[in-house]
């Protein structure tokens, strides 16, 4: 069962079935421990990244300079890792201007193909500015974007470009509009916890990490007249695609 996006310490999570398996993402340095101090189990890629959020307090030169260079050695010694999350906020335009964002997702584009890791995107209040982005730089390198509420047509550009999205626990939230048409959904998609960011239903239990991954397939399963084994085919076949690109390049 592939969760395409959480946060880590993953020792955090409980003993995890043999099954689980995903993407466990980081924000920033502060975050990026999570992702090196401990061994990730199989089938569990650790990514390396970069939010508007995170460098706000920072000059270009200084993310230019000295983050993305540190990011660069951790790849290095990292083999088998990812870049994720980075990209776009348009809630934090005013700490750092859309262009700096712009600026800097480009530079983690570079840093991805350089290293031919795959790439898990952000992108809050500006999906029309982060798709211009991939469309113009296309990326060779396997993407995600992560948290995805757009449309299906959305959808479908984005895979064209070559990358998949992935839809989180948020799509519950009452009337997403993506949740009344993910049956209009044409192109493979992933499925996420973004853990423990995700969205909870008002008033629904607290519930540990493996419930909540669980609980999510299970809904997106009712909603697409699927079983939870051919979400959990669909999202392990596409998954592969990013495991064997991180251990076979
Ligand atoms: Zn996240």
């Amino acid at each position: 069962m592939f969760d395409a996006h959480l946060h880590g310490p993953i020792a955090a999570l409980g003993s995890l079935p043999d099954r689980f398996s995903g993407m466990v993402a980081s924000s920033g340095p502060d975050d990026w421990n999570h992702c090196i101090t401990e061994p990730m189990p199989r089938g569990f890629i650790p990514m390396f990244g970069l939010l508007p959020q995170e460098y706000y307090t920072y000059d270009l030169p200084t993310v230019l300079q000295s983050i993305i260079p540190a990011m660069h050695r951790l790849l290095q010694e990292h083999p088998g890792s990812g870049i994720g999350e980075i990209g776009l906020d348009a809630r934090f335009t005013r700490s750092t201007p859309m262009e700096m964002q712009k600026t800097i997702c480009l530079e983690l584009i570079d840093l991805a193909r350089q290293h031919k890791v795959p790439v898990a995107f952000h992108a809050a209040a500006c999906d029309g500015t982060m798709v211009a982005l991939i469309r113009q730089n296309h990326p060779d390198v396997p993407m995600i974007w992560h948290g995805f509420l757009g449309s299906p047509e959305t959808a479908k550009i984005l895979h064209d470009l070559g990358c998949i999205v992935s839809i989180g626990p948020s799509v519950w939230r009452p009337k997403t509009k993506l949740q009344q048409k993910l049956r209009q959904l044409e192109v493979p998609f992933f499925l996420e916890t973004d853990y423990p960011w995700h969205y909870r239903l008002p008033g629904e239990d607290l519930l540990s990490y493996p419930e909540t991954l669980v609980r999510h397939y299970e809904r997106c399963a009712i909603a697409l007249s699927l079983t939870i084994e051919q979400l959990e085919t669909q999202c392990d076949g596409i998954a592969k695609v990013f495991t064997n690109f991180t251990t076979h390049r």
